[in-house]
């Protein structure tokens, strides 16, 4: 993020306006309906304001002379608009009087830049690319528009009547926003957005006790939960759309190290973010610390989440938290995640299943392969199984001994699949027998392994089948 978008207000003093033509005017229509007071200095003259109201039109107070010599006290900010060479200069004299300053279409003399905007009356978003693409900016506004209710605006004015009424009678913050999403998500909101803003004023008085509304205990607090959350394995846009919705309503946000910054960075804004994972070989809080954490947090009236790495339940030790909420009497639910495993396989294009080739998926943990009591090779011999074996980076060796002792092929083809569905994801594939040379090929985990006749249809595997045959024909040429 280059640029902070903040919302300026225009109505406390007077802008500057220099520049003239086409690009001037669009300007001065945007200031004016925001209600600012413009002066405006017009290079070529002409100050015909056609199209603008009368009432508007005297806001605006029309200019000759010199505007890098003007007078610029009382002035609040400055645009040039079709100013031309005028508009690097008074950019540098607004620099210096400590101005704030846009140059239409040149970021390196803005301070400030001007976003896409959807304008919805109170409710207004603002896009920006920090100046370098307008074009994406219009589309990220018309996708915005699109998902907009039309009304927007006046449910904000419809609340903002209301605020400090509900301020008065329901004094805790975490109670209050959650009165307020009551409201907005429910009937109330509904009644507004449909135009029946009488019967919505109605219906919110008949409401006799905001603390039952807004799902009070008898003890008056908010009722807090715990929502265990499947972050998936990277990629922000393969969150659900409840993952998203449980992270925006977060108070607080337990995480794992395994959980990319883009993620978290979804949650809502005010969200504490307590970081509770541990690394490879590192200790991380424990187990039971971070089931305190969660009990303690939804008892005393938090909406916390619980964030992991690709799905709660594969390997993610959810079961034994949602165990515990259940002993301490908490309310929890679960939101499932793309397990990386999956993310694999969609994004090396591994059919883990294939007509009669492959008709059974094993999910295994390599954790306790060294311990040769833990997993039971003899289990994973049926050729038309296909296994994912997560933190089996550094068991790779336990994992090969153990498939071959129990009668896997040598040529078994496998992958190594790193960092799947982040930008710097890599892939490794090759035979049982070379495995130890394709997980040290690798920059890095997390990674995990697929073993199968699937891994040969694989995009890594085809790629490689081509530059193989493509050495022969240079070997046979040679
Ligand atoms: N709950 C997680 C698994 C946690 S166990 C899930 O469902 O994906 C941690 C192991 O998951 C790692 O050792 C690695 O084998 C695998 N893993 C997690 N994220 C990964 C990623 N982006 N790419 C490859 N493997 C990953």
């Amino acid at each position: 993020m280059r640029f902070l978008p903040v919302f300026l207000d225009l109505q406390s003093g007077v802008v500057l306006l220099v520049g003239s033509g086409d690009p001037a005017r669009a300007k001065l229509r945007l200031l004016i309906s925001a209600g600012a007071r413009v002066r405006w200095y017009a290079g070529d003259g002409n100050h015909d304001v056609s199209g603008i109201s009368t009432q508007d039109a005297a806001r605006i107070e029309p200019v000759t002379g010199d505007p890098l010599t003007a007078d610029l006290s009382g002035v609040i900010a400055v645009f040039c608009a079709g100013a031309g060479e005028i508009g690097p200069v008074m950019a540098a004299r607004a620099r210096a009087l400590g101005l704030p300053v846009n140059v239409m279409d040149d970021p390196v003399h803005s301070s400030f830049i001007f976003p896409a905007i959807v304008d919805r009356g109170d409710v207004v978003v603002a896009v920006g690319t920090s100046g370098t693409s307008p074009v994406v900016a219009r589309r990220v506004r018309e996708r915005i528009e699109a998902v907009l209710p039309a009304r927007i605006g006046e449910l904000a004015r419809f609340i903002g009547r209301w605020r400090k009424a509900i301020h008065a009678r329901i004094p805790e913050f975490s109670l209050r926003r959650r009165f307020w999403e009551r409201v907005i998500d429910g009937p109330i909101g509904a009644l507004v957005l449909a135009g029946r803003d009488e019967e919505a004023e109605a219906e919110l008085q008949t409401i006799r006790d905001p603390h039952l509304f807004a799902g009070a205990l008898p003890s008056g607090r908010a009722e807090g939960s715990v929502t265990l959350v499947g972050a998936g394995p990277g990629d922000p846009d393969l969150l659900t759309v409840k993952a998203l919705r449980a992270l925006q309503d977060a108070d607080v946000v337990f995480y794992d190290e395994l959980v990319a910054g883009e993620i978290l960075d979804r949650a809502r804004r005010d969200a504490a973010r307590v970081p509770v994972g541990r690394r490879v070989g590192k200790p991380g809080i424990g187990q039971a610390a971070i089931n305190r954490l969660l009990i303690e947090a939804a008892k005393s009236g938090q909406l916390a989440v619980r964030l992991k790495g690709g799905d709660p339940f594969v390997f993610g030790r959810g079961g034994e938290e949602i165990e515990a909420l259940r002993r301490a009497n908490v309310a929890y639910s679960v939101i499932p995640g793309i397990t990386a495993g999956l993310g694999a396989a969609a994004q090396f294009e591994v059919p883990l299943t294939f007509r009669n080739e492959a008709l059974r998926i094993t999910f295994l943990t390599a954790h306790k392969a060294r311990d040769a009591q833990a997993v039971d090779w003899s289990t994973l011999t049926d050729t038309k199984m296909t296994i994912v074996v997560y933190m089996g980076m550094t068991a790779a060796p336990s994992v090969q001994a153990g498939l071959l002792a129990a009668g896997r092929s040598p040529q078994t083809p496998v992958g190594v699949f790193a960092r799947v569905t982040r930008s710097d994801a890599q892939a490794a594939v090759g035979t049982l027998d070379r495995l130890g040379d394709l997980v040290a090929s690798i920059d890095g985990g997390p990674a995990i392994l697929i073993i199968g006749d699937v891994v040969a249809h694989s995009a890594p595997a085809r790629h490689l089948e081509l530059t193989q045959l493509a050495s022969y024909f240079q070997v046979a040429a040679e």
